[in-house]
């Protein structure tokens, strides 16, 4: 059995990523652990000052895997809306943090009254550093959709209910987990992540 931290404080993403580890069936091989077991402190602060959502997932695999000296995965993801250049992009998290998600969304939703453009996408890049072995994998994937006219669902995290993904008429936050984690950013990224440390023997 491998423990792989997974670099993040935030529950639904751990939760998110451990499913994915279910259904690929290698549970009996891997026990996903949250950084914060081991560092005993959400506040380990890491600049996530990169320009792409591959340098920030990088940023933080290389951090946490230097500090607990144990394979890690990261990731680090967002919102882009093409209409606004992409916006708040590598800035999801940070957009309003101290704001509600619902207060966040309904500012984007202010921001999109106009436009008829509501072409959208989420990206996540997934990272594994293991620096015993000095190996550093990292991958990035995306969900194609459209920006909803309202607030939708109360399923997952973030900005969930105002995103349609392509070929469905409801946003994240109606449809069920499972589905998210099948065609979601994050779920294909971890997904191709796992999958290639598997095939490389790697776990
Ligand atoms: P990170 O933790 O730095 O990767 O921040 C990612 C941010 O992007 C989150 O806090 C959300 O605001 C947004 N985001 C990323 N993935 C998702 C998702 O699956 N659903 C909703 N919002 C997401």
């Amino acid at each position: 059995m491998i423990e792989i931290y997974l670099a993040t404080s935030n529950k639904e993403k751990i939760k998110e990523v451990d499913k994915i580890i279910e259904k690929l069936n290698i549970k009996q091989k891997v026990k996903l652990c949250s950084i914060f077991d081991e560092i005993k402190s959400e506040f380990v602060y890491v600049d996530e000052n990169g320009e792409t959502y591959t340098e920030n997932s990088v940023i933080k695999a290389w951090r946490y895997g230097k500090i607990i000296n144990k394979p890690v995965v990261s990731d680090d993801s967002g919102l882009n809306i093409v209409a606004l250049d992409g916006f708040p992009g590598v800035h999801s998290s940070r957009f309003m943090f101290n704001s509600p998600y619902r207060v966040r969304m309904k500012t984007i939703l202010s921001m999109m009254q106009n436009i008829e453009d509501r072409k959208a996408y989420f990206a996540c890049a997934a990272t594994y550093f293991d620096i015993e072995n000095n190996i550093l994998i990292s991958l990035e994937e995306r969900v194609y959709g459209t920006i909803a006219y309202d607030i939708r669902g109360s399923n997952g995290f973030g900005y969930d209910p105002i995103f349609i993904p392509k070929g469905y008429n409801q946003t994240f936050g109606e449809l069920p987990t499972e589905i998210k984690n099948e065609i979601s950013h994050r779920g294909k990224a971890f997904n191709r992540l796992f999958t290639h440390l598997i095939s490389s023997s790697l776990i």
